[in-house]
C-alpha cells in the first residue's frame, strides 16, 4: 500500500487484500476503494456533478416517494413541529419535499447545480445550498442534519462528519445512512454497492466509530435489507458476468439512467414486480438478516456530545 493512502478512519497505513481489489483497514475493519480514493473528485463529479438533471421514471419516483415517507416518519418522532432540517445530497428531493409537506423548514446542501436547480423547482419551499457544507453562512445550524447514502462517496469521512457536526444544534441530530459492506449480499461482485465512486464501505462497527470520532454519540443503529438487495445483486452478478462495477473499465460513463421509452419502462415493470415478489417470497431471511445487522442499508442516529 502506497504511503500516501492511509486509513480513511483511522488513518492506519496497515492494510490488507478484502476482496475485489479492496483494501481492509487491519486496525479499524473500514474498506476502501484506495485506487478509487486517489481519483475522488474525477469519479463523483463524472458521476453526479452533471449540468442536466435526468428525471427519474415513475417507479423510481414511486420507490423514493415511499421510502421518503418511512424516512420522514422516522425523523418526525424526534422532531418538534416546524424544526429545521438539512439535507445534505438530497438527490431527486423526495425527502426533503416530503419534510416540506409535513411543516418542517427544509435546506439541503449539494455540489451539483442541476440537483440544487431541480429540487427547488419542484418544490419552492426547499432552501437550497449551492456548494460544500462549508460553504453554507457560519452560524447556520439545524435541529437535524440528514446524509442518506453520502458518506461513501467522502474521501475523508471524519473531516466530513465534523463539518455536519458543526450544523447540528447542540440539542439535535444527525441519520446517516451507508451500504453496509457486512451484508452477505456484499460476497457478490454483483452487490449493488460496489461502485466506482464509493470510495469507503461501511460495516457497523466502523460506522460507530466514525461518528464518535467525529463528536457524536450513537443512540442508535440498524440495518434494513430492501426488497431489491438479493434479487439486484443477483441480476448484476449473472449480468456483469462477475466484475463488480468499481473495476469496470467503462468507469467515466454517465449513469444510465436516461434510458427511456415504453420499451424500457414495460422491462423495468416486469423487473421491480419480480423483485418485489422474491423480496416478499424471501420476508423472513430478509427479517433475519436485518435483526443481526447484515441487512444492506445501514443507518444510524447520533447526537452532539461535548468534546472530552
Ligand atoms: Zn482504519
Amino acid at each position: 500500500m502506497s504511503e500516501d493512502c492511509k486509513c480513511p478512519l483511522c488513518a492506519s497505513g496497515e492494510s490488507k487484500e478484502f476482496r475485489y481489489s479492496l483494501r481492509e483497514c487491519a486496525v479499524c475493519g473500514l474498506v476502501f476503494d484506495e485506487r478509487a480514493l486517489l481519483r475522488e473528485s474525477e469519479r463523483n463529479a463524472a458521476a453526479f456533478e452533471s449540468e442536466t438533471f435526468v428525471e427519474p421514471n415513475g417507479w423510481v419516483r414511486l420507490l423514493q416517494r415511499r421510502n421518503a415517507r418511512k424516512a420522514a416518519n422516522r425523523l418526525g418522532k424526534s422532531l418538534a413541529p416546524g424544526a429545521s432540517v438539512l439535507e445534505v445530497g438530497p438527490g431527486f428531493g423526495a425527502l426533503a419535499a416530503e419534510l416540506v409537506s409535513r411543516g418542517f423548514d427544509v435546506h439541503v446542501v449539494d455540489t451539483s447545480r442541476a440537483v440544487c436547480r431541480a429540487v427547488t423547482s419542484r418544490t419552492p419551499a426547499i432552501r437550497a445550498h449551492c456548494g460544500l457544507l462549508s460553504d453554507m453562512p457560519p452560524g447556520l445550524v439545524f435541529d437535524a442534519v440528514v446524509a442518506s447514502h453520502v458518506l461513501e462517496h467522502v474521501g475523508d469521512p471524519l473531516c466530513f462528519l465534523r463539518s455536519i457536526r458543526a450544523r447540528v444544534r447542540p440539542t439535535g441530530f444527525v441519520s446517516i445512512s451507508v451500504p453496509n459492506v457486512q451484508a452477505p449480499e456484499a460476497y457478490l461482485p454483483g452487490w449493488t454497492s460496489f461502485e466506482p465512486y464509493h470510495l469507503t464501505y461501511f460495516g457497523p462497527g466502523q460506522l460507530r466509530r466514525a461518528l464518535g470520532d467525529s463528536g457524536f454519540e450513537v443512540d442508535s443503529l440498524w440495518t434494513t435489507e430492501p426488497y431489491s438487495g438479493w434479487p439486484l445483486a443477483l441480476l448484476r452478478t449473472i449480468t456483469q458476468k462477475g466484475e463488480p462495477r468499481h473495476l469496470m473499465a467503462a468507469l467515466a460513463e454517465p449513469p444510465q439512467q436516461g434510458e427511456r421509452g415504453p420499451a424500457r419502462f414495460a422491462v423495468e415493470t416486469a423487473y421491480r414486480t419480480a423483485m418485489f415478489l422474491i423480496g416478499a417470497v424471501i420476508w423472513p431471511a430478509r427479517a433475519v438478516q436485518s435483526a443481526v445487522d447484515r441487512g444492506e442499508n445501514l443507518s444510524a442516529i447520533a447526537r452532539p456530545h461535548e468534546p472530552r
